[in-house]
C-alpha cells in the first residue's frame, strides 16, 4: 500500500510540473481557463530565444527589402546612363539583359552557404589563443583568402563570444583599405571560421625582428598608415586594445593594414590593484637603497636579443604579450579610445629602439614598469632618436588624462 502511494505521489508531482491544459470549473460551476501560474511563464532561456529568432527575421527581410531596393537602384542607373549615352536600342537591351544576368547570379551565390569544404586549407601562416590561420583556395574560384579557424569551445571558456561577435561584425561592416578585409564568416560544430584577404607581406613583427629597428622614414611610413588604420576604425566607435606589431599585416604593396579585432588576450590582472603595481617597483628596475639599480641594466644591444629570444614565444603564447597595453587597461579602471594611441606609441618606439619600452623578462614586471611608466620611460642614448621622434612617442606615451586635452593625438 506505502509502495502504491509513494508511485501515485511521484504521478501526482510529474503531473504538476507538466504545463496543465485542463479547464477549470469556478466556483460557479462554470468551465474557465485556468490563469497561468507562475511556473507556466516562459523561461529567461526561452525568452531570449524568442527574441533572438525575432531579430533574426526582422533583419532577414530588412535585408531582403534592402537587396531588391539596390537592385532597383543599379538598373535605374544603369537605363539612365544609356539613355544619356549613344548606344544603339539592341546594345541597350543586350546590356540590361547582362546586367539581370548577373544580377540573378549574384543572388544564387548570396544564397549559397558557405562551410569549411568550400576552401582548400593551404600552409599555416599563424597560431594564436583559439586556433589557426592557413593559407587557404576557394575551391570554386581557385582565389585565394586567409582562413581564421577559432575553436568554439575555447572561447566560450574564455568568455570572448561577444567579442568574436563584434569583430565579426565590425570587420564586415567597415569598409577602410587600412583594416584587413572580411569576405564571409560561418561555422561548423567545432569551429568559427572567418576567411579574410590574404596579405602576402607578413607581419610587423617579423618585419622588425629582421631588421632589428628601421629608420626614421620607415618608421614615419608606417607609423602614419597605423594612425589611419586606427583612425578607421574609432569613427565606427571601436576600439581595438590589442594593437601589436603581430596584429599590423602588410600587402603584396607593403602597405598595412590593421587586423585580429576583439580577440585581444588579456593578461589577468584581476588580482592585482594599483598599489600592487608600485609596491613591487623594486622588481621593475628601481634604485636600491645604496642606488645601485636592483636589476643590472643591460645595454640597447643586450636588451635588444634578450627581446628578440623571447618574442616569438611571447607571441604565441596564451597570455599574449603586455608590451603594448595601455595603463588604463591594465589597471581595468574603465578606458577609451586612447588605449590605443598608447599602443601606437609603444610599437613607434619599439620600431626605432628595437624593443618596446617597457620590456621586461616576466610579463608582470612589465605591467608594473607599464603601470608606473613615468618612472620607466627612458630613450637609450645609442639608438640616436632625433627629437622630434622622442615628442611623438611621449605625446603617445602619456596619461589618458591628458588626451582629453589632445595630447595622445598631437602631433608636432
Ligand atoms: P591571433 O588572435 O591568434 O593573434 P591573428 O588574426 O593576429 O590571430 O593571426 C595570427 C597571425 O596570422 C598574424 O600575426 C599573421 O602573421 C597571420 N595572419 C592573420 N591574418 C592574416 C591575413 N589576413 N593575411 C596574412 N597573414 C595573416
Ligand atoms: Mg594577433
Amino acid at each position: 500500500m506505502e509502495s502504491a502511494r509513494c508511485w501515485f505521489s511521484k504521478f501526482r508531482s510529474k503531473d504538476k510540473a507538466r504545463p496543465s491544459k485542463k479547464k477549470e470549473v469556478s466556483s460557479n460551476g462554470k468551465e474557465g481557463i485556468k490563469a497561468p501560474s507562475s511556473e507556466e511563464l516562459p523561461s529567461n532561456v526561452t525568452k531570449q530565444r524568442v527574441a533572438a529568432a525575432k531579430q533574426y527575421i526582422e533583419n532577414h527581410y530588412k535585408k531582403q527589402m534592402k537587396d531588391l531596393q539596390e537592385r532597383r537602384e543599379r538598373r535605374d542607373m544603369l537605363e539612365k546612363k544609356l539613355a544619356d549615352a549613344e548606344v544603339t536600342e539592341e546594345e541597350q537591351s543586350n546590356l540590361i539583359k547582362y546586367l539581370e544576368k548577373k544580377e540573378t547570379e549574384f543572388m544564387r551565390l548570396q544564397r549559397h552557404k558557405m562551410g569549411a569544404d568550400d576552401f582548400e586549407p593551404l600552409t599555416m601562416i599563424g597560431k594564436g589563443a583559439f586556433g589557426e590561420v592557413r593559407i587557404c583556395k576557394e575551391k570554386s574560384t581557385g582565389h585565394v583568402y586567409a582562413m581564421k579557424k577559432l575553436k568554439k569551445s575555447e572561447m566560450l571558456r574564455r568568455g570572448q563570444v561577444e567579442h568574436v561577435k563584434a569583430e565579426r561584425n565590425l570587420l564586415a561592416e567597415v569598409e577602410s583599405n587600412c583594416i584587413v578585409k572580411l569576405y564571409c564568416s560561418f561555422q561548423d560544430e567545432e569551429y568559427l571560421y572567418l576567411i579574410m584577404e590574404y596579405l602576402p607581406g607578413g607581419d610587423m613583427m617579423t618585419l622588425l625582428m629582421r631588421k632589428d629597428t628601421l629608420t626614421e622614414d620607415e618608421a614615419r611610413f608606417y607609423v602614419g598608415e597605423t594612425v589611419l588604420a586606427i583612425e578607421s576604425i574609432h569613427k565606427h566607435n571601436y576600439i581595438h586594445r590589442d594593437i601589436k606589431p603581430d596584429n599590423l599585416l602588410l600587402d603584396k604593396h607593403g602597405h598595412m593594414k590593421l587586423s585580429d579585432f576583439g580577440l585581444c588576450k588579456p593578461l589577468d590582472c584581476t588580482n592585482l590593484q594599483e598599489k600592487d603595481f608600485t609596491a613591487s617597483n623594486k622588481l621593475s628596475g628601481a634604485l636600491q637603497s645604496d642606488g645601485r639599480p636592483a636589476v643590472p641594466r643591460r645595454t640597447q644591444q643586450e636588451q635588444l636579443q634578450h627581446w628578440q629570444r623571447n618574442r616569438r614565444m611571447l607571441a604565441y603564447s596564451t597570455v599574449g604579450t603586455p608590451d603594448y597595453i595601455a595603463p588604463e587597461v591594465l589597471l581595468k579602471k574603465g578606458y577609451g579610445m586612447e588605449c590605443d594611441w598608447w599602443s601606437l606609441g609603444a610599437i613607434m618606439y619599439e620600431m626605432l629602439v628595437g624593443y618596446p619600452p617597457f620590456y621586461s623578462d616576466e610579463p608582470m614586471s612589465t605591467c608594473r614598469k607599464i603601470v608606473n611608466w613615468k618612472t620607466h620611460l627612458k630613450f637609450p642614448e645609442e639608438a640616436r632618436l632625433s627629437p622630434d621622434a622622442k615628442d611623438l612617442i611621449c605625446r603617445l606615451l602619456c596619461n589618458v588624462e591628458t588626451e582629453a586635452l589632445g595630447q595622445r593625438v598631437r602631433t608636432k
